[in-house]
């Protein structure tokens, strides 16, 4: 049997405390991919005190929005590494319609685009109670109660129309965000096998 199939080209969304970076490292082991996570790369650099993490820290301590070209920029060298060229899963870009745009010209150069995209949906009071949660727990400095309600407001002014454009491309799964976690990867996984997406061969 073949285990070739769909390639996994993927993007998750979902509001700040739905759970998408969980889930989507999650998928990525699955499906034999690497994660690129915006938000981890900048979180990183900040730690390390590079030029990088410099330009950055004040916007993401607000939660706002890095500039674009910047953003790309990052997204553009990450997806050229070679680990990326059969699959991918982003998680937290594109995070706008300008971001949309770019990731579109970037695949387009290459031949490519995106075979799904995983829309993660839980109710706003649960995404704050996690928020919350979060950060007693790891005590992240943009997840205090004023950069919490900023961090929903972009994303649903922002990011929640991105979801129209994959949705009119036919690629979107809404996923039922509330439950245990194996439930919610079971759903993922079970979606992407049904568009023809196949797991990594067991080790
Ligand atoms: P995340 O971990 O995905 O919630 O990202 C943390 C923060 O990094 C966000 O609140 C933004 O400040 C910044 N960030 C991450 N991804 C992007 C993006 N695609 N565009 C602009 N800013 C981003």
């Amino acid at each position: 049997m073949t285990r070739t199939g769909i390639p996994a080209r993927l993007l998750i969304v979902g509001p700040q405390g739905s759970g998408k970076g969980t889930q989507g490292a999650r998928i990525a082991e699955i499906f034999g991919i690497p994660t690129v996570s915006t938000g981890d790369v900048f979180r990183a650099n900040i730690a390390q005190g590079t030029e990088l993490g410099r330009r950055v820290q004040a916007i993401i301590e607000a939660g706002n929005l890095v500039p674009d070209a910047l953003t790309g920029e990052v997204v553009r060298d990450r997806l050229a590494q070679p680990d990326a060229a059969a699959g991918f899963l982003l998680d937290g870009y594109p995070r706008n319609l300008s971001q949309v745009a770019d990731l579109d010209a970037f695949l387009d150069d290459r031949d490519e685009q995106l075979t799904a995209v995983i829309e993660l949906s839980v109710p706003r009071e649960e995404s704050i109670s996690r928020l919350e949660l979060r950060a007693a727990e790891q005590g992240r400095t943009d997840d205090t109660a004023e950069v919490i309600a900023n961090r929903l407001a972009i994303y649903e002014r922002e990011t929640a129309p991105i979801l129209d454009v994959y949705r009119e491309r036919g690629i979107v799964e809404e996923i039922d965000g509330v439950g245990t976690l194996d439930e919610i990867t079971d759903r993922i996984v079970d979606s992407l096998e049904a568009r023809g997406l196949v797991r990594r061969a067991a080790a």
